[in-house]
């Protein structure tokens, strides 16, 4: 906790406990850096400030503001789930666990730390870093040699009841910063406790690997998006635009629309270049 307090207002969803602001940090910080996120946060609140706002927003508009932050389905849910709060919770952000998980694109991990950071609920926050700080710290193994609700259990048990929000921040900084796939147990504050450390396991530690993101389909659909964002287009000028065969257009065009995020006519649905293509309102 003491190493964790210069950190305690690094990101400026840390200074506040509007369980909404956090329920949109910890959704922008699933799959993106926080690095990044600090400027989209900003921006989207600024944008959306309220529940409400966002659930009276045109999906579209939301998308545009999610701009820079990538996997766009993230967008779509979360505007789903400020309808939802606002149709079935009287616009207010639940503080039940189970209540968070039936909103759109909230899993465990995001509603155990809107319930902790927002409302102070003594329950652990087990995101991937958590994960493997827990495996090694306290069982001195990795995180994928053992059980997900062995390590999900442990933390439960290493939670400090006192402090929780406090807690969860702090092991997650410490996975993020210290406790990487390629640990750096030398600056680590924990070290003197830990079991890996003891051990000689660090040079079992694999690095992690990243899946390639060029020419992904990933990459195909975060294409289209931005393509979209300016206005609507032809399957041909989406292919042409974003430097794609039109296979690949049409295939990702289909998963955007499974996704809710794009709407297509029949002909681009069957696949023609003549077909148009904009975001879902
Ligand atoms: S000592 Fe090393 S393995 Fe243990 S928690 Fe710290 S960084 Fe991770």
């Amino acid at each position: 906790m003491k190493w964790f307090e210069p950190r305690r207002h690094a990101y400026p969803w840390r200074g506040t406990s509007d369980p909404y602001a956090v329920l949109v940090s910890e959704v922008m910080l699933q799959q993106t850096q926080a690095a990044r996120v600090v400027p989209a946060f900003e921006r989207f609140l600024g944008r959306f400030p309220t529940v409400a706002a966002l659930a009276q927003a045109p999906r579209a508009d939301v998308v545009r503001v999610w701009e820079g932050l990538g996997y766009n389905r993230r967008a779509v849910a979360l505007s789903e789930a400020a309808r939802a709060i606002v149709r079935d919770h009287g616009g207010r952000v639940p503080a039940d666990p189970e209540e968070l998980e039936r909103l759109p694109g909230v899993g465990p991990y995001t509603a155990a730390a809107v319930a902790s950071f927002a409302y102070g609920a003594t329950i652990a926050a087990v995101d991937t870093n958590v994960r493997r700080v827990v495996a090694r710290a306290r069982l001195g193994r990795e995180p994928g040699e053992v059980r997900r609700d062995t390590i999900d259990d442990e933390a439960g048990r290493w939670l400090d009841r006192g402090h929780p929000a406090e807690w969860n921040q702090a092991l997650m900084d410490l996975g993020r910063e210290v406790c990487r796939p390629e640990p750096r147990c030398e600056a680590c504050p924990i070290a003197a406790d830990c079991r890996s450390r003891s051990g000689s396991r660090r040079s079992r530690m694999a690095p992690r690997r990243t899946a390639p993101f060029e020419g992904s389909m990933r990459q195909v659909r975060g294409g289209i998006v931005r393509l979209l964002r300016r206005r609507a287009a032809s399957v041909g000028e989406l292919a042409a635009q974003a430097g794609f065969p039109v296979e690949r257009i049409v295939d990702a065009i289909g998963a955007l629309v499974g996704d809710g995020l794009v709407v297509a006519d029949a002909a681009a649905r069957a696949g023609r270049a003549t077909g148009r293509v904009r975001l879902a309102d």
